[in-house]
């Protein structure tokens, strides 16, 4: 932690340096895109996509999970959606997947969660993977379907469901490898996952 303390202590100064200005943030934000990711600590977006301050609005959860809008059943997901699309107006909106998911991982696995009931119900609500299918080590393939499922639950908030019909709003499915810095997006043509 001692690390991350120096850094932030001396981030004014060498933003600064670096002749980044963080002055004009202060007007307000304009961010291009909603980007969806796990939770995990191997992704870090503003270095896959080169966002800078102000480009990238983001959402982070366990296994890059998108609730389903439920109007009576308010969360801090469908809000940070709803605010990124009607309000910041973003262009488009990116589910990013990642290999060796560990919340991928455990669905697939089938394994024990008893003694974290949180995550087993977070699971068990965010994802149509069922135990057992093709499990490769790096878990490719059911991430991939993973992030197809989250692309459709987002259809279900109704600001993204209007705004895609309007042809304002873009979605597209990633899929980032965390050993090799590869991104793959689904090509809706072809239904397959390739390379950027
Ligand atoms: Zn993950």
């Amino acid at each position: 932690m001692q690390g991350f303390i120096d850094h932030a202590r001396t981030f004014r100064r060498r933003a600064a340096q670096d002749g980044h200005t963080l002055r004009h943030l202060a007007e307000g934000q304009s961010p291009q895109a909603l980007f969806i990711t796990c939770s995990d600590s191997r992704i870090i977006p503003s270095a896959v996509t080169g966002a800078k301050p102000g480009d990238l609005f983001e959402m982070r959860t366990a296994g890059n999970i998108v609730p389903p809008h439920r109007p009576s059943a308010p969360s801090a997901e469908a809000a940070t959606i709803e605010y990124a699309v009607e309000v910041l107006g973003v262009a488009d909106i990116v589910v990013c997947g990642h290999s060796h998911c560990g919340a991928v991982g455990a669905v697939v696995r089938g394994e024990d969660l008893t003694g974290l009931p949180s995550v087993r119900d977070w699971l068990a609500d965010g994802t149509a993977l069922t135990t057992g299918g093709e499990a490769s080590h790096d878990l490719a393939t059911p991430v991939q379907r993973h992030v197809l499922d989250q692309l459709e639950k987002l259809h279900t908030h109704p600001s993204v469901a209007r705004r895609v019909r309007e042809g304002r709003l873009g979605l597209h499915g990633w899929f980032y490898e965390v050993h090799t810095g590869a991104v793959l997006t689904h090509r809706p043509d072809s239904d397959v996952f390739l390379p950027l």
